[in-house]
C-alpha cells in the first residue's frame, strides 16, 4: 500500500526541552488509515495534524471500543534517532486488538510508517536527557451505529508528542495508595489488554489517592484483593532480600515492554528475579522483617519510577531513606543509556531509523 502524503504548511517550533511537559505539544503531521469489511485496511495518509470529523453515533464513544500503545522515539548524541523494541508494541496492539474484536494490523506495514512520520517529524524530536518524542498508536471503532455489537469499521491513526523529562528535578520517589475498595481489572477480563475502559475504570481509585496526597494507585487482585497486580499504568518490582519479585501475568495485568526489559536485565546481570504471586501482606511483612529494600514502578513514560511510600488502609511504610535506591537507578541508568545509544544495545532493543 502507498502512503499519500500531504505536507503540513506550517513552520511552527518545537517548544524549549524544559516546558514541554508530557503530552501536550503534538507535532505538524499524523498518520492515518481506514478499515472497512470489504477492504480491510486501506487508504493509509500522513497528512497535517488535525482534528477528526466522526459521527456522534461512532461506536467508540458509547462502547470504548479503542486500543492503544505507546512507546519513544529518542535522538543519540549522534543525531540518529532511534526506537525501543517498537515491534513489541505493535504485537502487543494486535493482542489487545484480537481481546477487543479489532481487526489486525500488518505490522511491517505500520512500523514502516510510523518510522516515514517520525522522519518528516525529527525537528519535534527534542535531545536532552530524559526527554522524547511520546508515540501514540491508536485504533478506535467508527460505525455510526447503537448497538452493541463489534464495529464494521475502524480508524488506525498514530500522532506523536514532544515530551520534557519525566522527572524535573530528578527521580524521586513517589508515593503510592493502595486501592481497597477498587479495582483495575479482573482475571477474564481485559485488564491486559491496552484498551481505553481500563483507564476510565482507574479513575476514581486514582482522585481518591490523589486527594490523600498519593500519585498512583497501587492495584490489587478483584478476586481476594489480595495480590498486588500493578501501580497506575506501571508495572511493579520489589527487591525483598536478594530477591527481586514482580507479579506474574495472570491476565489482569498489562504486560508491560519496560517490565519484560527490566526481567532480562536482572537475569542478565545474575539477579534472582521471580515472576511470581505477591501479597501486600507479604510486602508489609518484609518491611517489618527489614527485607523490603526498594520498590518501584516500570513503564515507557518514567522508564523506572521509585517507590518511597506505600499506604495501605490506617497503615503507612516508608521506603529507602527518600532518595531513590541503588538498584532502582541502577535499572533506570541502564534502560536509559541503551534507549539514548549512550551504552551498547547488548539485547538488540534499539532500532534505528535511517
Ligand atoms: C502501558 C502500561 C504499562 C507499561 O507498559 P510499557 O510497555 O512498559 O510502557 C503498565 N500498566 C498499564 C496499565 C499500562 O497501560
Amino acid at each position: 500500500m502507498e502512503i499519500k502524503v500531504t505536507p503540513a504548511q506550517t513552520n511552527r517550533i518545537r517548544p524549549k526541552d524544559s516546558d514541554l511537559g508530557f503530552g501536550q505539544v503534538f507535532t505538524d503531521h499524523m498518520f492515518v488509515m481506514d478499515y472497512s469489511e470489504g477492504d480491510g485496511w486501506h487508504d493509509p495518509r500522513i497528512e497535517p495534524y488535525h482534528d477528526f470529523s466522526v459521527s456522534p453515533a461512532a461506536m467508540v464513544f458509547h462502547y470504548g471500543q479503542a486500543i492503544f500503545e505507546g512507546l519513544k522515539a529518542y535522538k543519540t548524541p549522534d543525531n540518529n534517532i532511534c526506537l525501543f523494541r517498537p515491534r513489541d508494541n505493535f504485537e502487543r496492539m494486535n493482542r489487545s486488538a484480537a481481546g477487543m474484536c479489532i481487526p489486525q494490523i500488518d505490522i511491517d506495514f505500520v512500523m514502516d510508517a510510523m518510522k516515514q512520520l517520525i522522519r518528516l517529524e525529527e525537528k519535534w524530536i527534542p535531545q536532552t536527557l530524559g526527554t522524547a518524542l511520546y508515540i501514540r498508536p491508536t485504533i478506535i471503532a467508527s460505525d455510526p451505529f447503537l448497538g452493541v455489537r463489534a464495529s464494521f469499521t475502524y480508524k488506525f491513526f498514530i500522532i506523536l508528542s514532544s515530551v520534557g523529562a519525566y522527572y524535573a528535578e530528578g527521580l524521586n520517589p513517589v508515593k503510592i495508595w493502595v486501592s481497597k475498595d477498587h479495582v483495575r481489572a479482573v482475571r477474564g477480563g481485559v485488564g491486559e489488554f491496552k484498551t481505553a475502559g481500563n483507564y476510565a475504570a482507574s479513575l476514581i481509585a486514582s482522585e481518591k489517592a490523589k486527594k490523600q496526597g498519593y500519585a498512583q494507585v497501587l492495584w490489587l487482585d478483584a478476586l481476594e484483593r489480595k495480590y498486588i497486580e500493578e501501580v497506575g499504568a506501571m508495572n511493579i518490582f520489589f527487591l525483598i532480600g536478594d530477591e527481586l519479585v514482580t507479579p506474574n501475568l495472570t491476565g489482569s495485568i498489562l504486560p508491560g515492554i519496560t517490565r519484560y526489559s527490566v526481567i532480562s536485565l536482572a537475569k542478565r546481570w545474575g539477579m534472582t528475579i521471580s515472576e511470581r504471586q505477591i501479597s501486600i501482606d507479604e510486602v508489609f511483612k518484609a518491611h517489618e522483617d527489614g527485607k523490603l529494600l526498594e520498590v518501584f514502578g516500570s513503564g515507557t513514560a518514567a522508564v523506572i519510577s521509585p517507590v518511597g511510600e506505600i499506604r495501605y488502609g490506617d497503615k503507612m511504610i516508608l521506603i529507602g531513606d527518600g532518595t531513590p535506591g541503588e538498584i532502582s537507578m541502577k535499572f533506570y541508568n541502564a534502560l536509559t543509556d541503551i534507549q539514548y545509544g549512550k551504552a551498547e544495545d547488548t539485547e538488540n532493543w534499539i532500532e534505528f531509523i535511517e
